[in-house]
């Protein structure tokens, strides 16, 4: 198995020089060369599996034994997913009119990236520890990330972390979720700007093949491929649970299985697409707030920016640039590198895109896709709740909006991906004047030390990363710790 560049200028990559990786050096996005097909059978195998397991099985087929034998890597995936609050990770809720909502939400962190997170993170620590040596991780939030990331690596030994994230852009619990780590290994600081502005000096540092080289700078957002692997489980487990497949039999027709997902960055949306290639029947409906760039790409094959990205009752998908589409775009102009390098590199240049009429088909075939107001959300929420007593996120109500206003019909089963716990999002809940038992844990942060440098508008964002990087790393060579005055406890 072997990975490349959506651009094209880079080939015959392994995994594990792309789990230590970014961007491509060419600009691009790393996928698999060519991607494994399931037949039924196969599927129909899998049916019993927990969600570990079925983690295990995906990635197995993307990581050869010679990088991690199969049994250490069922040691780190069980291990990485033992700590979640329910058994297997994951859990199914039923609900009226055929509302089945996958929750993926029971990790440390309250959200579906702790999933992924852990899973990474543990892959990565185990090559370290092999291999005696250091990493630097640089990751940019819009507000879920960072926290997830955090976790997964606070007191490692072989990692230093870097973190942005978008002040006063982000819930409380959010922010606390970050600040509150004291560790050694964790840096994090707060910039005055919307996450689509922190990943403008994120995507020019890891453009810096020096830096890059000299301090094992990598990234963990959903550029690393290694996430977007695991994050295929999602879509697995959502078709062998609630698809109906386990009652087919040899010869028989496979289901097909809707899945609805809220997005922003398009990081499910591209893991989605990879599992369509695999040939399990899905159908993806990406579901945004009022950020609907990819719901415009969609319905008309206008790829184009807003001037602005605005703040909405989801801010986790508060993004305008959904840059795991070029993923996806890659996928669907058949692989095709340098159409691709044009058309990003454009719209890095520009952040206007029209798609080819071709591409525009292939795109609409694909997915749907739908945009969802604040005023919609706070309908999504209050009426899941007056119908089921079940309160969801506002991330997750963008995705059942779609339920009410197109309700699933001909037979076909749905599926809707619940992103993160509304316990993150207390004001929301509030909004939509629904009651919120807050969990002791999130009590909690409201009384722990925080620990954060704040990055001010108008200062070069770039030259201060850099420059941290660099400290941390050099402090590390002499056997000591870096932390700015203002962050001494
Ligand atoms: C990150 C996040 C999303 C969007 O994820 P992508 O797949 O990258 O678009 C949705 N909901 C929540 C709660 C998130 O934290």
């Amino acid at each position: 198995m072997r990975y490349c560049s959506t651009r094209g200028g880079t080939q015959g990559w392994d995994f594990r020089q792309v789990l230590f990786s970014s961007y491509a050096p060419d600009g691009g996005m790393f996928m698999p060369e060519t991607v494994p097909t399931l037949t039924a059978e196969r599927l129909r195998s899998w049916v019993p599996l927990s969600y570990p397991e079925l983690v295990c099985e995906v990635l197995s087929l993307f990581i050869p034994q010679q990088l991690i034998p199969r049994t250490d890597l069922q040691g780190l995936i069980s291990d990485a997913l033992s700590k979640f609050a329910v058994p297997g990770a994951v859990s199914i809720a039923k609900l009226k009119d055929g509302l089945d909502v996958l929750e993926l939400f029971h990790g440390e962190t309250l959200a579906f990236k702790d999933l992924a997170m852990t899973c990474t993170v543990r892959i990565l620590e185990y090559f370290l520890q092999k291999e005696s040596r250091r990493a630097t991780v640089l990751v940019g939030t819009s507000g879920d990330t960072g926290s997830s990331a955090i976790c997964s690596a606070r007191g490692l030994q072989g990692v230093d972390m870097v973190v942005v994230f978008p002040r006063g852009r982000i819930t409380p619990v959010q922010e606390r979720q970050m600040t509150t780590h004291l560790e050694d290994n964790i840096h994090v600081l707060a910039a005055d700007g919307t996450s689509d502005d922190i990943d403008v000096p994120l995507r020019r540092l890891f453009a810096d093949q020096h830096l890059v080289q000299l301090y094992g700078l990598m990234s963990l957002n959903s550029v690393n491929m290694a996430r977007i692997l695991v994050q295929l489980a999602h879509f697995l487990y959502a078709y062998l649970q609630l698809s109906g497949v386990d009652k087919t039999r040899a010869g028989d027709a496979m289901p097909s299985l809707e899945v609805v997902v809220p997005t922003g960055g398009a990081g499910n949306i591209a893991a989605g697409c990879i599992v369509k290639q695999m040939l399990v029947p899905i159908q993806l409906v990406a579901m945004v707030n009022s950020n609907d760039i990819l719901c415009r790409a969609v319905q008309k094959g206008d790829f184009s920016m807003a001037t602005s990205v605005k703040q909405t009752m989801a801010p986790a998908i508060d993004i305008q640039d959904p840059y795991n589409m070029e993923r996806v775009l890659w996928l669907l102009s058949g692989k095709n590198g340098p159409l691709v390098k044009e058309m990003f590199e454009e719209f890095q240049r520009s952040h206007h895109l029209p798609l080819t009429e071709q591409l525009h088909k292939e795109l609409s075939v694909a997915m749907c896709s739908g945009s969802v107001s604040d005023e919609g959300i706070v309908e999504a929420m209050r009426r899941c709740w007056e119908e089921n007593r079940y309160l969801v996120c506002p991330h997750t109500a963008v995705a059942i909006w779609h339920h009410y206003h197109s309700p699933p019909s001909g037979g076909v089963n749905r599926c809707y991906i619940a992103t993160a716990s509304p316990a993150k999002f207390q004001a929301a809940v509030e909004k939509a004047g629904l009651p919120l038992e807050l969990p002791e844990e999130v009590r909690a942060l409201e009384s722990k030390p925080t620990r954060y440098t704040h990055l001010q508008q108008g200062e070069d964002w770039e030259a201060q990363l850099r420059e941290r990087i660099q400290a941390v790393a050099s402090a590390r060579a002499r056997g000591s710790l870096f932390y700015p005055a203002e962050e001494r406890p």
